[in-house]
This record gives structure tokens, C-alpha cells and sequence, in this order.
């Protein structure tokens, strides 16, 4: 069924359901908590109307004890009856909270429990939400308030394309931006039924995927247009490996897919005025960076040695992030010397590589194994250097936060990280553009080769200061991403 025609005038806003499954900070596990939360905000300052569909998960329900009941909304196939509740983020980005207790209220995270097992019907509680966003976005919907584009992020909301187009009457036109392609709500075939698809969209052009029913390829499938966090990764994503199976797809609709990179909040993340950190400081008053070195030392119990560098990670601990590389060359790394700071939590194995080299090393390495939005702030503040030798990453925040805070990053040459970073070239340099450490080769030596030409570019204060210059003079607001997608959403809904 075809979108229906665009109503928006000139004096009339652009309405826009943001539909997803997480937003800092109310609910967060990594970077989509992140852009929920800032692209609605930068939407609207340009004038669009636009609303968030999320889960009533039970944090999201104690941060806004004040929400009151909007619709009553019927079972359908196998998902229960739920409810709508109105709400409104504490930017003023107005919410519809998807309340079925029997789905979100647990205790544990948004997609696994608190064992860090999934959730064994995250098929049905996100099928639920697909279902949910679909139906506010078709003439069917029990609200006044009727968005020309449903923007749905990752396969939590992948479905939702999916219903519209087996759905009759008028709908909005959809946008699926993709966070990472890693994650796709792969389930079992039985599903097709309990969710309410038709059974003929069970093929290799609808919602099969190998025999199985996938929630990402649904959506890819019948998004009107396609989106990722980054024009690198855009690209990536069109062949193997980084397709994840689905570069066939991708490359076939390449036509609308769009690479745009991810803002970061730039009043959360500022060192000028950042409540979390030791001292603040800005790119004039970089001396004051030093006490929140100091600061982050002591805290975390390293030794204070003036002379030696510190290096930071801030990350879930998954092989995605090329952090195995880093605990192979950890010996290396401290005999240059330097110092080490982690703070992440993930996979067993790393998390305890990790614990057990901040053991051997307790006044070299620090480890904290968690989840920690201070201690976060004040690392960012506190370290010479962050690292991220991600084996491929969709967009990644820390590396523009790093700049930001005078912290130059040093990372894989992959999606957005090499979009964002630009390596320390003498002609980089000489153009003003260097702003960190960029390499290529997916390996322990060639990240070592990097850490060891980072620290010998840290004892040349001046290049240093000029690295902490150029990434501080980097503008990574929301502003100019957000046009981007207003230029989608208006193509979108002018097409039609
Ligand atoms: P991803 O989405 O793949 O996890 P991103 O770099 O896009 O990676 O975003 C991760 C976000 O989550 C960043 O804001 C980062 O600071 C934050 N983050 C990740 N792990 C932790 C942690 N253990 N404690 C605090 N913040 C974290």
C-alpha cells in the first residue's frame, strides 16, 4: 500500500514518529540511547513535529512517574492487549510509552536479562512495538495526531515497515536507519503467524531470511528509504564482511539508502561546563586538563608519574570492538611506558582479561567492569589518549566526545571512525587537520605500532597541543545531521 499524500504546508510542521526501543536517559545501552535522545531535539529546533514511541520498561516508568493513559489497544494475532501513555522527555520531545507490563516490567535490561541472557520473547515484546508504531503511522490509529513518516531504528522496529506494507488505507512514508547491522532479530518461522504477518510475506522478498524470519531484513525490505550512521559505513555495509548477509539487499537499494553521521550532545559533552569532571577547561585553558588526570588517578588508585601517558577505553566488551588486540599487546603497551583505564562490561572472557591484568598491574591498569555515566565523563576528561581499535563500527560517540574533551582518539580505520578522525600526518598536521591516530591493518601489531607512535607524538607537547586543538575545533553538533534527515523525511512524504 502506497504512503498517502503529503499534507505539510509551508506554516504547517513536518510530523515525525520516532519510533525505538531506547533513549538516554531513561533507557540506554549504547549509541542508539544516545541519538534517541538528541536527533527528536535537533528535529525539532528545525520545525519538525516530532514524537517518540518507546517501551514503559520500568526505569523509563520511575523517570516519569506522571504519565497518564492515552488509548487502550487490542490484542492482535499472538500479541496481547497494551496500552499508550503519554509522556514527554525532559527535553520536551513529547512520547507515547507503549505500557504491556507483561512484556517490559522485569527487572534485567531492555534485551536481556539480568544473567545477560536474551529475553526468550524478544520476538513478541518487539514485534509487539513494530505492531504498535505501524499502527500509529495507518489511518487505523486510535491518536489525533497522525506523523507523514514513521523513522524506525534497528530491528527492534524493523517489522513496522513490514505491517504498512501488508496493511490497506493510507500510512506514513518510513524511514529504517540501521545502528548496527550485527544486530538483526533473527527468529524462528513458527513466529509469522503469532505476529500477524501474512503468511505469503514469508519468502525470500519479504521477511525470510535462510528460513528463518528477520526483523532487520523486513525492514530493509520495505522502508521507503534506508539510513546508517555514517557515510563509511554506508558504503561498508554494501559487501562482505560488514553486510552481515545482507549486502545483496543493501546494494540492491543503494539508490535510497543514506549514510549520515551521528551528532553527538554537545551541552552533555562539554568540558567548559561539565558538572562530572574534576576541573574544567576548554582548548584556551588546557593546563586544567591535568587535574582531572590527576583526579581520574587517584580515584582509580595509578600511580601519579608525570611522565607517563594514559590511555582510556569506554566500551561494551564485544569482538566488534577489537579489544582481544589490546590484552595481546598489554605488555608492550606498558613497557613503553604508559598507563591504562577501562571502564566497560560484555563478553566473560574479555571482562575477565581485562580484571586480571588491573590485578597484576594495579598501579599501571585500572578495570572497571560495568556501567558507569560519571566515571565516563571524568575518563574522557582525565586520559591523554582514547582508544577504539574497533574491528568495524557503524558510527561510534566516544571518538567525538574524545575530541571534544582534547582527548585524541586512536582507532581502526573502519565506518565512522574514519569518517570522524584524521590521522597524524605531517600533511595532516601542516593543514590543521590532524586530530588522532588512525590505522588500517586488523591486527595486535599494527594497533601496538599506533599506541607507540601516539606516546612518542605525546612527548612533543606542541604537536600534542595542536592535535588537542584541531579535534576540540571539530563541530560534531546534531545541526547539521538533522538537516540530512529533514531532507529525507521531505523527499519522502513530496514523493508520494
Ligand atoms: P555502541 O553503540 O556500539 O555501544 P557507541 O560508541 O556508538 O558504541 O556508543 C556507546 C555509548 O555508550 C557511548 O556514549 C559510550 O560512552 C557509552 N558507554 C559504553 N559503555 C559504557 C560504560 N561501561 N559506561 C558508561 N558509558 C558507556
Amino acid at each position: 500500500m502506497p504512503p498517502a499524500t503529503s499534507t505539510s504546508t509551508q506554516s504547517e510542521p513536518l510530523r515525525v514518529l520516532f519510533a525505538t526501543s531506547e533513549c538516554a536517559p531513561l533507557v540506554k545501552t549504547g549509541g542508539l540511547g544516545d541519538v534517541s535522545a538528541a536527533l527528536p531535539v535537533a528535529l525539532a529546533r528545525l520545525g519538525v513535529d516530532a514524537r517518540m514511541l518507546l517501551p514503559a520498561y520500568p526505569s523509563v516508568l520511575a523517570q516519569l512517574p506522571a504519565c497518564r493513559k492515552l488509548a487502550q489497544l487490542a490484542p492482535s494475532a499472538g500479541l496481547p492487549a497494551s496500552s499508550l501513555l503519554q509522556g514527554r522527555t525532559a527535553s520536551g520531545i513529547p512520547l507515547y510509552l507503549l505500557d504491556c507490563p507483561e512484556f517490559f516490567d522485569r527487572p534485567g535490561g531492555p534485551y536481556q536479562d539480568e544473567s545477560g541472557s536474551d529475553w526468550s520473547d524478544n520476538a513478541l515484546r518487539f514485534g509487539l512495538l513494530s505492531h504498535v508504531a505501524a499502527l500509529l503511522a495507518s489511518a487505523d490509529s486510535p491518536l489525533d495526531w497522525h506523523p507523514q513518516v514513521l523513522h524506525c531504528n534497528e530491528w527492534q522496529t524493523g517489522l513496522a515497515p513490514a505491517y504498512l506494507h501488508h496493511a490497506s488505507g493510507a500510512r506514513a512514508a518510513t524511514l529504517l536507519t540501521v545502528h548496527n547491522l550485527a544486530f538483526q532479530g533473527i527468529f524462528g518461522a513458527e513466529l509469522v503467524a503469532a505476529l500477524g504477518l501474512p503468511p505469503d510475506s514469508f519468502h525470500p522478498d519479504g521477511v525470510e531470511y535462510y528460513g528463518k524470519l528477520s526483523f532487520l531484513k523486513a525492514g530493509l525490505q520495505f522502508a521507503d528509504a534506508i539510513s546508517t550512521v555514517s557515510p563509511g559505513y554506508a558504503l561498508e555495509i554494501q559487501s562482505e564482511p560488514f553486510g552481515f548477509g545482507l549486502q545483496g539487499l543493501l546494494a540492491a537499494r543503494k539508490d535510497c539508502l543514506h549514510g549520515i553521521l551521528n551528532g553527538i550532545d554537545t551541552s552533555l559533552w562539554n568540558p567548559a561546563t561539565d558538572p562530572l569532571i574534576a576541573s574544567r577547561y576548554s582548548a584556551d585553558t588546557l593546563a586544567a586538563k591535568a587535574v582531572n588526570k590527576s583526579a581520574l588517578r587517584a580515584r582509580l588508585g595509578l600511580a601519579s608519574a608525570a611522565d607517563v601517558p594514559l590511555f582510556a577505553v569506554i566500551s561494551r566488551l564485544t569482538e566488534q570492538k577489537g579489544l582481544d588486540w589490546l590484552l595481546e599487546i598489554a605488555p608492550q603497551l606498558l613497557a613503553l611506558p604508559a598507563q591504562l583505564v577501562l571502564l566497560g562490561s560484555g563478553e566473560p572472557e574479555l571482562e575477565r582479561g581485562f580484571a586480571a591484568l588491573a590485578q597484576s598491574h594495579p598501579q599501571a591498569v585500572s578495570a572497571t567492569i560495568g556501567f558507569d555515566e560519571t566515571l565516563a565523563h571524568l575518563i574522557e576528561a582525565g586520559a591523554d589518549a582514547f582508544l577504539m581499535p574497533s574491528r568495524f563500527e557503524p558510527c561510534g560517540m566516544n571518538q567525538m566526545y574524545s575530541q571534544r574533551y582534547g582527548t585524541p582518539p586512536i582507532v581502526r580505520a573502519t565506518g565512522g571512525l574514519a569518517d570522524t578522525v584524521v590521522d597524524c600526518t605531517p600533511a595532516a598536521l601542516a593543514a590543521g587537520s590532524a586530530s588522532g591516530f588512525v590505522f588500517h591493518e586488523q591486527s595486535a601489531a599494527a594497533l601496538l605500532v599506533t599506541l607507540e607512535r601516539a606516546a612518542s607524538v605525546w612527548r612533543e607537547r606542541a604537536t600534542w597541543r595542536a592535535l588537542q586543538h584541531n579535534g576540540m575545533a571539530r563541530d560534531f553538533s546534531w545541526d547539521a545531521s538533522a538537516r540530512r534527515y529533514v531532507e529525507i523525511y521531505a523527499r519522502l512524504t513530496n514523493n508520494r
